[in-house]
């Protein structure tokens, strides 16, 4: 089975409009009206007011496809299955049809169109506390399917049960679908959401039945909703027969431009290959915030500054890869080809996804360069230490004199088997707050700021660090 991402995402629409749904468009990436996050998470996301009541155009039956940013997940990404950027197709019922018909068309669709074996199916279900029942309808349900008890996990809220990001609104539990990858199972223990990855999860059916309430109750919904959001990239792996979300057709080409430009081979070391990985996953989850219709430019604030640290660390695990000049521009033209049937907005935006992207790669790389002698300076102070930590202090003055971003101080810390001191960061940097308290706003949303303008400080810095360590810690 090659189904490919264009295939997926059409068998999908059309099974779900042979079910009378209507199809709509997905939204863009920067949700409205919700100031609680800031990108678009899940196909429901910009159906929340439909969910909660109001009357969709489209009617009662919808489905789509959703371009979706968790930044919750970028310390996974590396991993076989969790990317930055991904694609969510959905069906929902706004006060249509419940359980019955959902998990009933995710087992046909799983079995009848895409020819999943469904002895190779595990789902779980709510386990039940002391707010809400255990969900043993839905897993009448998966057992009237022929699945099994045994592939039927009951789970608590914190695997199965779903809401919006805010703390009231609509919620309910939820059913996921894993499929069998057939890998050894790691233990007796091993179940579905299990790290070892021999299950893989590619669905999830949200049963919206409840309405969260201020005080932490939840309320019956005498108006049910159905949501359910299967991933894209994840199935077609599976699908394919492949390990991870990167040897699909999506990836392979990305991931062709690195080679070429790095003179490295993916699938031979771990560590290239995570490099590897973070590299395709952030060019592809720029090009797609950059050519969003509300589409932003780099920036210290919000979105602008996710997008600045996607760019930032793909710049620099490119370096680490012994990339040294520019490359977003030739990755991002491969992801724009993959994408400009389903996604017109990233031609559309070409020009201005480019010119940024070449603007933030320049102003990275001699902020990096400039902090060359700044950091030489430090290092050997570093180094003498006989503490395997690098201080707030370090750390502070890395963020806020060179303009090295905490992130990356961390992430180039562990890699050489050092920690960071985040409490003593953490203290000089509220520290630098209350003096100067203009900067304080930048803290909110998409997290710490950082002094591009002022700054200097990495890319030949990580260089000297590396060479150094290597050096002091014997590691070839
Ligand atoms: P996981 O447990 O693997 O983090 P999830 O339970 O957070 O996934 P859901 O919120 O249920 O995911 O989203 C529905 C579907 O979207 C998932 O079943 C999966 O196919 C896909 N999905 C979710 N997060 C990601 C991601 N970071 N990268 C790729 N696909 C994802
Ligand atoms: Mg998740
Ligand atoms: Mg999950
Ligand atoms: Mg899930």
């Amino acid at each position: 089975n090659q189904l490919t991402a264009n295939e997926l995402r059409q068998k999908y629409i059309d099974f779900f409009v042979s079910k009378q749904h209507t199809q709509i468009s997905g939204a863009s990436l920067i949700p409205e009206n919700d100031p609680t996050v800031l990108f678009t998470t899940a196909g429901m996301h910009p159906l929340v007011p439909y969910i909660l009541g109001a009357e969709h155009p489209s009617g009662k039956r919808l489905t789509d496809y959703q371009k979706c940013i968790r930044t919750g997940d970028i310390e996974a990404v590396g991993d076989p299955h969790h990317l930055t950027f991904f694609e969510m197709l959905g069906n929902w019922s706004l006060g249509d049809y419940f359980k019955k018909e959902a998990i009933g068309y995710s087992f046909e669709f799983l079995t009848s169109v895409l020819g999943i074996d469904a002895s190779k199916l595990s789902v779980t279900v709510f386990a039940g506390d002391d707010l809400v029942p255990r969900d043993e309808e839905a897993a009448a349900i998966w057992e009237s399917y022929g699945i099994p008890r045994e592939r039927i996990y009951f789970l608590p809220r914190e695997d199965n049960w779903w809401g919006p990001a805010g703390e009231t609104g609509p919620c309910g539990p939820d059913s996921e679908m894993f499929i069998d990858t057939g890998r050894p199972s790691c233990g007796p223990d091993c179940q579905p959401g299990c790290s070892c990855g021999k299950y893989f999860e590619i669905w999830n059916d949200v049963f919206m039945g409840y309405r969260k309430t201020a005080e932490g109750t939840y309320v019956p919904m005498d108006r049910k909703c159905v949501d359910t959001g299967m991933g894209i990239e994840r199935t077609i792996a599976i699908l394919q027969g492949k390990k991870s979300v990167y040897e699909t057709e999506i990836f392979t080409p990305v991931i062709a431009g690195i080679e070429k430009l790095s003179g490295k081979k993916y699938g031979v070391e771990e560590e290239t290959d995570i490099s590897i990985r973070i590299i395709a996953d952030h060019v592809r989850t720029s090009v797609f915030i950059l050519g969003d219709p509300k589409g932003m430019a780099p920036s210290n604030v919000g979105q602008g500054y996710i997008l600045r640290r996607l760019i930032r660390r793909a710049v620099r695990h490119a370096n680490k890869l012994g990339i040294d000049h520019a490359f977003l521009g030739e990755l991002a033209q491969i992801v724009l080809d993959l994408y400009d049937k389903p996604y017109p907005e990233l031609v559309a935006h070409k020009v201005f996804i480019m010119d940024e992207l070449a603007a933030e790669e320049t102003k990275f790389s001699e902020t990096l360069l400039k902090g060359e002698r700044e950091f030489e300076k430090m290092l050997p102070n570093l180094l003498k230490g006989t503490s395997r930590q690098i201080s707030g202090r370090t750390a502070f003055k890395l963020y806020d004199t060179y303009g090295y971003p905490i992130e990356l101080t961390r992430e180039l810390a562990h890699e050489h088997g050092f920690s960071v001191d985040e409490e003593g960061f953490k203290a000089a940097f509220e520290k630098h707050q209350e003096v100067s308290r203009s900067g304080a706003e930048q803290q909110f949303k998409g997290g710490l700021a950082d002094h591009s303008e002022q700054t200097t400080a990495l890319h030949t810095a990580t260089h000297m660090l590396h060479k150094a360590l290597r050096t002091v810690l014997g590691d070839h």
